[in-house]
């Protein structure tokens, strides 16, 4: 067996072994915890910056920025009101693992936490294949991006349960087709939910605030 293919399954079994963990913590404490991932640029700091604005009296919303190198989205959310920020910098590593989140959540009072929000690196390949422990992936793309990404990520889009349309503002500056997006993740994952939004102007966010305060009701009642 090759011996590279050998290390990296070792290195995900002991990923996934700790995101159960932190998933059965999260469950205990009845926490929605929402992976949060995107190419660079596609608007995960700027959702999460409207998100605590308007949903911030009406949640407990806690949340970690993953950054490569510096902790400049986690300024940001503090900035918009965010009670409990963490980042996590990976001084590199192109996305998260379960070990980072499980450290970083060392430092976060979880008590009466209701989202817990996790900003990964901006990247569409190897995210996918780190389970953080959360109960859903959350996908952002932005119509400056090209509307068969989800053909080029299949894995990411696959393993996500929400999709966010974001900066439908700039639709007209761009051949950016919202149906055709639509069509192409819905062809490679039936089950997604879709969202279009402007994180700039704040038009189409309240479905999303209605979709939040859902979640936090479901597992409420789990
Ligand atoms: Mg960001
Ligand atoms: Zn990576």
């Amino acid at each position: 067996m090759n011996e590279k293919i050998e290390i990296k399954k070792k290195v995900l079994t002991k990923n996934d072994e700790i995101a159960a963990e932190i998933r059965r913590r999260l469950a205990v404490k009845k926490i929605v915890a929402l992976n949060m991932v995107s190419s660079p640029g596609s608007g995960k700091t700027s959702l999460l910056e409207k998100t605590l604005a308007a949903m911030n009296d009406r949640l407990n919303i806690a949340l970690i920025a993953g950054d490569v190198q510096t902790e400049n989205d986690a300024q940001r959310l503090l900035r918009a009101g965010g009670r409990q920020v963490r980042s996590i910098v990976t001084g590199g590593a192109c996305h998260l693992d379960a070990n980072m989140v499980d450290k970083v959540l060392e430092e976060i009072d979880l008590t009466g936490v209701e989202v817990l929000f996790i900003e990964n690196v901006g990247n569409l390949v190897c995210p996918s294949g780190f389970d953080l422990g959360e109960d859903k992936k959350v996908v952002l793309i932005s119509t400056t991006e090209g509307d068969d990404k989800p053909l080029k990520y299949p894995s990411m889009f696959r393993r996500s349960s929400a999709l966010i349309i974001n900066k439908i503002d700039l639709l007209e500056y761009s051949d950016f087709s919202v149906d055709r997006v639509r069509e192409n993740a819905r062809s490679i994952n039936a089950d997604l939910e879709t969202f279009e939004m402007s994180c700039r102007t704040g038009a189409g966010l309240d479905p999303w605030y209605d979709w939040l305060e859902a979640k936090v009701a479901e597992k409420k009642g789990s």
